[in-house]
């Protein structure tokens, strides 16, 4: 049997004291690695995956010089100069697919569509609505340039070039320039996995009739959700209670099993904070209070090399604490080079808001435009760290950062769209 195993990743002035998010969230990132391999996928399976290697294009794009407009393909030798006129044969009609078999002689013009190749002898198009037609005869004034309207071979992307670099999380438009050079496969990271299980005697499991003086497990859902939305792999390990036999077991299943283990519950100062005990009696772990409203009591290190995070119990503390804290971990165990910013805005608060300086808050807030554009917020609703209600309600974190004090109507709040985390 595997034993359980926890390191401290930080030192015994920090297990005590208070950190900061920032300190908290630095601590936690410099204990984590990537954890991936790496695995072929067809394209159509690729976006949100991980590229494991840099995308080097095979081809030219475009692969042809091809006309950026429907108009007439000319040499630009033909173009006239101040107030002249140039009138050339029209020799027929180029579609896209379907190139032009023959030279195009300097007192031709040839009618050409969006995206077809460039015949030889041709290197300028003029827009039909610049022109004048009667029957096969083309018009046109001087008030064109040599090689406009034309995409160069090679313009977008240039042959051996790498397109893309190892660690980018792929988005659709990305899969888009992949396909766009001929390439079915790609080189991704592997999906990480996750375990996952809630502690408390009194959290009842979906399916469970409801029992005095219990609740439904909620965090556990949550918890589920934001990871596989992430891509992870999870393993559900359930509800376990506060029973220092059964949180071992549920320990030693997790650490062997996955990558990185989420409780919930169980890490604060309380008679049945099994977690720390646990923890405690197996090696050491870091339980930080950190200056933070919802999301005090965390607890993070490693057991037997997997790497943990004992959320809150509090809902909205698991939610804050995930978002803030695991997310980052997360896309550096995935390999992810260059994480999704998560980005912030200014808004005007439309209500004061009461804050105690000296811990950063993670409000939730509805985040509005009033009527000349600016972005107005206003706290959505009761703010309870266990009223899940005002995450479900909200569209953004309002950020009030740790020195700040009391918010009065009108002043400007940082926020974090929903959007940006998931
Ligand atoms: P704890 O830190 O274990 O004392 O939990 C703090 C609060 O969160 C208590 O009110 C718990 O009942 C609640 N809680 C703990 N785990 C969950 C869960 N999985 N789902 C919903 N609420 C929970
Ligand atoms: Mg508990």
């Amino acid at each position: 049997m595997k034993t359980i195993n926890v390191q401290s990743s930080c030192d015994d002035e920090e297990q005590t004291g208070t950190l900061t998010v920032e300190d908290a969230l630095r601590h936690m990132l410099d204990a984590v690695s990537e954890r991936s391999t790496t695995e072929r996928v067809h394209l159509t399976q690729a976006v949100d995956r991980v590229l494991a290697k840099p995308l080097v294009s095979p081809i030219n794009v475009p692969s042809h010089r091809n006309s950026a407009v429907d108009g007439y393909a000319l040499n630009s030798s033909t173009l006239p100069t101040n107030l002249n006129i140039t009138t050339l044969n029209v020799v027929g009609k180029i579609v896209a697919g379907h190139p032009y078999q023959s030279v195009l002689k300097q007192d031709e013009a040839i009618q050409i569509m969006t995206g077809a190749q460039m015949p030889e002898g041709a290197d300028t198009v003029i827009m039909q609505e610049h022109v004048e037609i009667e029957q096969n005869l083309v018009r046109f004034d001087s008030r064109h340039s040599v090689g406009q309207n034309v995409r160069q071979a090679g313009e977008d992307i240039k042959q051996g070039q790498t397109v893309l670099e190892t660690g980018v999380k792929l988005t659709p438009p990305q899969v888009g320039l992949i396909a766009s050079l001929g390439i079915a496969e790609v080189n991704v990271k592997t999906a990480i996995t996750a375990a996952v299980f809630s502690t408390g005697d009194e959290v009842l499991s979906l399916g469970q009739p409801p029992r005095e003086g219990c609740i439904y497990d909620s965090n556990r859902y949550s918890i589920i959700s934001a990871l596989k939305k992430l891509g992870c792999h999870v393993i559900d390990l359930g509800v376990v209670p506060d029973d220092p036999s059964r949180l071992k077991e549920a320990f030693k299943l997790a650490s062997n099993s996955a990558d990185i283990i989420f409780t919930s519950g169980g890490v604060s100062v309380g008679e049945a904070d099994f977690t720390k005990q646990v923890l405690a009696d197996a090696g050491n772990i870091n339980f930080w209070k950190v200056a933070m409203k919802p999301g005090r009591p965390i607890a993070f290190g490693h057991v037997n090399g997997t790497t943990f995070f004992g959320l809150p119990g509090n809902p909205v503390a698991v939610m804050v604490t995930f978002y803030q804290f695991a997310l980052p971990c997360l896309q550096k165990l995935m390999g992810v080079k260059n994480p999704l910013i998560t980005p912030t805005l200014k808004a005007q608060c439309t209500k004061g808001i009461r804050k105690l300086p000296g811990r950063t808050e993670f409000q939730r807030g509805i985040l509005s435009q009033s009527d000349t554009g600016t972005w107005q917020v206003c706290t959505s609703g009761q703010q309870g760290s266990g009223i899940l209600r005002s995450m479900s309600d909200a569209n953004v974190f309002i950020i009030l950062e740790h020195d700040r004090g009391n918010i009065s109507v009108g002043e400007q709040v940082n926020v974090q769209p929903f959007s940006g985390l998931f």
